[in-house]
């Protein structure tokens, strides 16, 4: 763990998720790993937990295996933010209006699907409806949020609505932003909190959970495969990867279609109520319009901010510290008065993107996966997981409208993003003259 220093930072601040102070990724003490399984999950965040809790309650024999410990990647590091996916609305009409109004009506369920499993398993996680508001960086986007809003509204009915510039201090203490969108069903929870608990949830339904276990290779056999974790050999029948933006040469075909995307976050140190009143009046979770995402919200106590957005280095000296900074020149754009606010830890993960913007599910040669969320994963990973375990027990109670889509890679795509720091200074560069 590298502990960061300097005037932005507070004297205790860390490079961890500030999610772990309350629910930090174990792994157990059993290190037996079942050498016969009906089900091998490789990967043990919300999708591969959510699979486990489904397949052990329908009373598959279950071993869940993470190279770190269940819930160490994106499910324990993300923003915990989640909400009806209005903004998948433009990438899904690419497959035509019938296929845009299935996969919003999709995101509900997967909504639905987290509220349930929380409920049901007594997650204690702090979810809670509050709502989102997205800020309009220039007067042009917040007329393309209206443009949206028109273009969806002629396919489905849709609650969001926009909340003009003079009316934008009810949302949020800011007058950088010229007005927003509001969208009211979103819910904010504690990801970590909420990941422990799935694995809770999944061991108690009888699913061997481990962690510190790295999956090496994957073979097919006559009836199954055969896993080898270094150099032990695991058999299953069925195997489900769910490894996300963690997706390494495990699985080529994954590989080819997965694009490994850094997303970061910072915590300030604990603010006053009145000042988190003043800037957070509804508690809302918040996003900016830019190109280059940002998005953030309070901690689920109401005391301190978080701030995410895409990575400004990913190699090299003070990687940690250099992006913390960009992240918070980025807030203090929309907060100013936080600028003697020092931050208290700074974290960053993996998402997992695809070539057409939106999560797959499905089977390759036998081996199943659902992966792809986009940076938007709390839902659809926790849905897709149950959904493809469902699947995989040959039950099919809701279809999902992506196991329809192709999955497609693009030439010369062998799962390192080189094309990734181009792409992001040419959205840099444009947020930039957009704004001017
Ligand atoms: C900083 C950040 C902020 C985000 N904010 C939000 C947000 O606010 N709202 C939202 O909806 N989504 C958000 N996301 C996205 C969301 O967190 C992910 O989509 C979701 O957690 C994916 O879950 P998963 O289970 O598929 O993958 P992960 O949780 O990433 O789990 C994959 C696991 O696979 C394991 N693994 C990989 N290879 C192997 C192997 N060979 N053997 C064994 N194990 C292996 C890894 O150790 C890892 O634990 C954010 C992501 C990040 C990184």
């Amino acid at each position: 763990m590298v502990t960061l220093k300097g005037r932005f930072f507070t004297d205790d601040a860390v490079n961890e998720p500030y999610w772990w102070e309350a629910a930090k990724p174990t792994v157990s003490a059993d290190t037996d790993l079942p050498i016969r399984n009906d089900v091998l999950i490789v990967g043990g965040g919300f999708t591969g937990l959510n699979a486990a809790l489904t397949l052990a309650k329908a009373g598959r024999q279950v071993t869940l295996l993470d190279a770190e410990a269940p819930g160490w990647g994106a499910s324990s590091r993300n923003g915990g933010m989640l909400g009806p996916g209005w903004a998948t609305f433009d990438a899904a009409m690419g497959y035509g209006p019938e296929k845009a109004l299935a996969i919003v009506n999709e995101s509900f369920h997967a909504l639905q699907h987290v509220k349930d499993v929380v409920d049901r398993e007594k997650i204690d996680c702090n979810l809670s409806v509050v709502g989102y508001f997205r800020g309009a960086v220039t007067p042009r986007a917040y007329d393309a949020m209206g443009a949206q809003l028109d273009r969806i509204r002629k396919v489905m009915p849709c609650d969001a609505y926009l909340v003009p510039r003079a009316e934008q201090h009810g949302e949020i203490g800011t007058d950088f932003y010229h007005g927003g969108l509001a969208i009211p069903g979103y819910a904010g929870l504690h990801p970590a909190r909420y990941v422990a608990g799935l694995a809770q949830a999944a061991e108690r339904a009888g699913a061997k959970v481990f962690g510190g276990v790295r999956v090496t290779a994957l073979e097919r056999q006559a009836a199954g495969f055969r896993v080898s974790v270094g150099h032990q050999k695991i058999e299953a029948k069925q195997v489900l990867l769910a490894t996300n933006g963690y997706t390494g040469s495990l699985y080529p075909f994954l590989q080819r279609r997965i694009i490994p995307i850094r997303s970061a976050i910072i915590a300030t140190e604990t603010l006053p109520a009145a000042v988190m009143d003043r800037l957070i009046p509804k508690r809302r979770m918040l996003a900016g319009s830019q190109r280059v995402v940002t998005y953030y919200r309070p901690s689920p106590d109401g005391t301190r901010i978080l701030f995410g957005g895409r990575v400004l280095k990913v190699t090299g000296e003070n990687v940690a510290a250099a992006n913390a900074a960009h992240l918070r020149k980025q807030m203090l754009q929309v907060f100013p008065e936080l600028t003697g606010t020092r931050i208290s830890h700074y974290w960053h993960g993996q998402t997992g993107f695809t070539f057409d913007k939106l999560p797959h599910l499905g089977q390759h040669e036998g081996v199943y996966y659902a992966c792809g969320y986009n940076g938007t994963g709390i839902a659809r990973a926790s849905w897709f997981g149950h959904a493809i375990a469902e699947r995989m027990l040959g039950i099919e109670r809701q279809h999902s409208v992506y196991e329809d889509l192709p999955f497609r890679s693009r030439p010369l795509y062998y799962g390192k993003p080189w094309f990734l720091p181009l792409a992001v200074l040419f959205y840099e560069m444009r947020d930039r003259w957009d704004q001017r």
